[in-house]
């Protein structure tokens, strides 16, 4: 009999982890290594959590570990415990999270790389003081480094928080302790990454999607053993192993991205603040606009919050003014009163930067004879038309046809598209003015690698540009030579069916705002609206995000959304509605039954029932109290593995779904 079995957590859909005989050759094989098991008959990779000293495994159904695949474990106790907690909080298989913390390479039976040296930190200083507001924010939070307490850091955009967070890290550095610095994406911010890199010569892990698996694993290492203490990374850096925690930064925390929509459905931001409070550390959770979950959490989980009221240097805060456009001929979209201060900014040598939320030439394109319209076959949404690249493409599922001359239907020569996306707000204007550089930013215009980039440099370098663009403009960019900003569907989030609709609206706007004035020169914001009376926006321009957010905390609260409440969302879909449905009414009943202070809703259609040719169906679960809605998850997950679920339907379930 061995002293010991191996309790192995495997990559699949377990809840529990399964105990190996240690492998043949006698070699240590100790928690945190990935280990080849037998598994009914095929191989799976693991990781050894625990080595334990019983077993309810029968000697004759017992086998033995085949191979042990590190010679020291990539993972510490206290990764372990950390990964392991995330599963039980997300109704997770631990296997899955634990393998959802390596790199892509060593979830598979690759041998672990050996990481690039790396030289001791070396940094430069701001060429600029401070500001009041500034060193307040740093100094409260430095009288916390070594103990767990979180801070909320709310700045206007260009308040000179990314200096705050740069010189926090650099304390924490000389603490002889890591950073790790949260972004929503990388990609689109290289300025971002170029100011840390630029501030910290060395010892710098940028986790960004450009890397490749060989890299991404080198760096992985880096961090890991410590040798780049400086990690900047998006989502998934949540989950690395990082040694010395000496604080965890989230900026830009309202961000939806935040959130991970597939698989392991966690949130970065909310796991960053589990993890700081593991390290014993601070974390800093900054945005202009924060989430209205954060803001709750001032008052009742004694968050921290730091105010950085006024811009750094000398930028002032950007005019905000309303369009009404109900009497309003529109070009392309473009109100007259827009046009006029359009022509103003660039005879003055100045940019200007038109923001609409969609991208494409239009919305639908739709035939004036027979009514045809150019909907989606596979799902509830319509196909939008790209001019340029001639196709007509659905943004759910990517499918897509050659843009038809004549109606698919009655063959008339009658198709017109509606409505405008970038596209063709961007090719009106570059008529309209011809001679200034127009440079259009969205996914379709910045797809291949380094052309974002290029569009960026082209900004820089122009005096009079027009930049169009999607909310990929909003993203932290800094053109100190924009002055004007104009936003045209801006209504949108006003009577959307989702709750958060006019938080996000409320957020994108005041991010896009924050784009104008950010240099000498101030800015103005004109914001195109058929509801200029509506009380959104008469409490955002005239008092500001944090007055809106109170508004708006007060209506969930009297609604009992969260984050008054706590949600499970349970999804499942098929290619056919009944399956799924019957499913969620049996789960339904079931939670009936059930005597706790839980409400059920549903089941009902998810928001778009159609995608990608499967019907999609969520019932909700939604509780005043946490613990109500966890433990109920907890026993409905049990419940529905000893049922039989339906063939063809595929089910899961969201923890504090967004
Ligand atoms: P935020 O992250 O809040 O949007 P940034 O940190 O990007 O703001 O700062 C906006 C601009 O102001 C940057 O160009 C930055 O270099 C500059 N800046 C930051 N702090 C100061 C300061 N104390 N004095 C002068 N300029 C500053
Ligand atoms: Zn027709
Ligand atoms: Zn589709």
């Amino acid at each position: 009999m061995p002293y010991y079995y191996l309790s192995v957590a495997l990559n699949g859909p377990f809840y529990h982890h399964f105990d190996y005989l240690p492998p043949q050759e006698g070699a240590e094989c100790q928690p945190g290594c990935r280990v080849l098991v037998p598994f009914a008959r095929t191989r799976k990779i693991g990781v050894v959590v625990a080595h334990v000293a019983r077993t309810t495994v029968t000697a004759a159904k017992l086998r033995r570990v085949l191979q042990c695949l590190d010679e020291k474990p990539l993972l510490n106790t206290a990764d372990l415990v950390y990964l392991d907690w995330v599963a039980r909080y997300y109704q997770h298989p631990p296997g899955e999270v634990i393998l959802a913390a390596l790199p892509v390479r060593l979830r598979k039976r690759r041998k672990a790389l050996a990481p690039a040296q790396s030289a001791a930190p070396a940094c430069r200083t701001a060429d600029y003081p401070l500001n009041a507001e500034q060193q307040a924010a740093i100094q409260a939070v430095q009288a916390r480094l070594g103990q767990f307490a979180v801070f909320l850091l709310e700045g206007v955009t260009g308040s000179g928080k990314t200096e705050v967070y740069l010189q926090l890290a650099q304390q924490v550095l000389a603490r002889q302790q890591s950073v790790l610095l949260l972004v929503p994406e990388i990609a689109l911010t290289p300025q971002l990454q170029q100011r840390f890199t630029e501030r910290f010569t060395t010892g710098v892990s940028v986790l960004h999607s450009g890397l490749n698996e060989t890299e991404r694993e080198r760096a992985w290492h880096q961090v890991r053993l410590g040798l780049t203490p400086f990690v900047v990374g998006t989502r998934s850096s949540v989950l690395n192993p990082v040694p010395h925690l000496g604080i965890v930064i989230v900026d830009e925390e309202h961000e939806p991205a935040y959130k991970q929509q597939d698989g392991l459905r966690y949130s970065a931001r909310d796991m960053a603040v589990a993890r700081a409070q593991r390290a014993a550390c601070p974390v800093v959770l900054g945005s202009a606009t924060p989430s209205l979950e954060s803001i709750h959490n001032v008052t009742c989980r004694g968050y921290q919050r730091l105010r950085l009221q006024h811009r750094a240097g000398i930028a002032l805060p950007p005019e905000l003014q309303l369009l009404d456009i109900r009497d309003q001929p529109l070009s392309a979209g473009l109100s007259a009163p827009l046009l006029t201060a359009l022509q103003a900014t660039l005879a003055a040598g100045e940019q200007a930067m038109i923001f609409i939320n969609r991208r494409g030439y239009a919305p639908v394109l739709t035939c004036y004879s027979c009514d045809w319209i150019s909907e989606c076959a596979q799902c509830d949404a319509y196909q939008t038309m790209h001019r340029s690249q001639g196709v007509l493409r659905c943004h759910h599922c990517g499918a897509q046809q050659t843009i038809p001359r004549q109606c698919p239907a009655c063959a008339a020569y009658d198709l017109h598209p509606l409505g405008q996306g970038t596209e063709k707000v961007g090719d009106f204007l570059r008529d309209r003015f011809p001679d200034t550089p127009l440079l259009r930013i969205d996914r379709d215009a910045t797809s291949r690698k380094g052309s974002l980039q290029a569009l960026l440099d082209q900004v820089h370098a122009a005096a009079a540009a027009v930049l169009v663009g999607t909310q990929m403009l909003a993203k932290g960019h800094h053109f100190p030579r924009v002055t004007l900003v104009g936003i045209l569907n801006a209504d949108g989030g006003l009577y959307s069916a989702d709750f958060r609709g006019s938080e996000r609206m409320a957020q994108l706007l005041m991010q896009v705002a924050g784009r104008a004035g950010r240099g000498d020169r101030p800015g103005r914001v004109l914001i195109q609206t058929r509801h200029p009376e509506h009380p959104v926006w008469q409490t955002l321009l005239r008092e500001g995000y944090p007055a809106f957010a109170q508004v708006a905390l007060a209506e969930r609260q009297a609604a009992g959304y969260p984050p008054y409440t706590h949600q499970v969302l349970i999804r499942a879909e098929a290619k056919k509605p009944e399956l799924p449905e019957q499913f969620l009414q049996q789960i339904a009943a079931w939670v009936q039954q059930q005597a706790t202070e839980v409400t059920c809703w549903g089941p009902v259609p998810a928001p778009m029932a159609r995608r990608v040719g499967r019907y999609r169906i969520h019932l909700l679960l939604q509780s005043a109290r946490r613990r109500c809605v966890q433990d109920l998850a907890r026993a409905l997950r049990h419940y529905v593995q000893t049922q039989p679920i339906p063939n063809g339907v595929s089910w899961s379930l969201d923890i504090d779904p967004v």
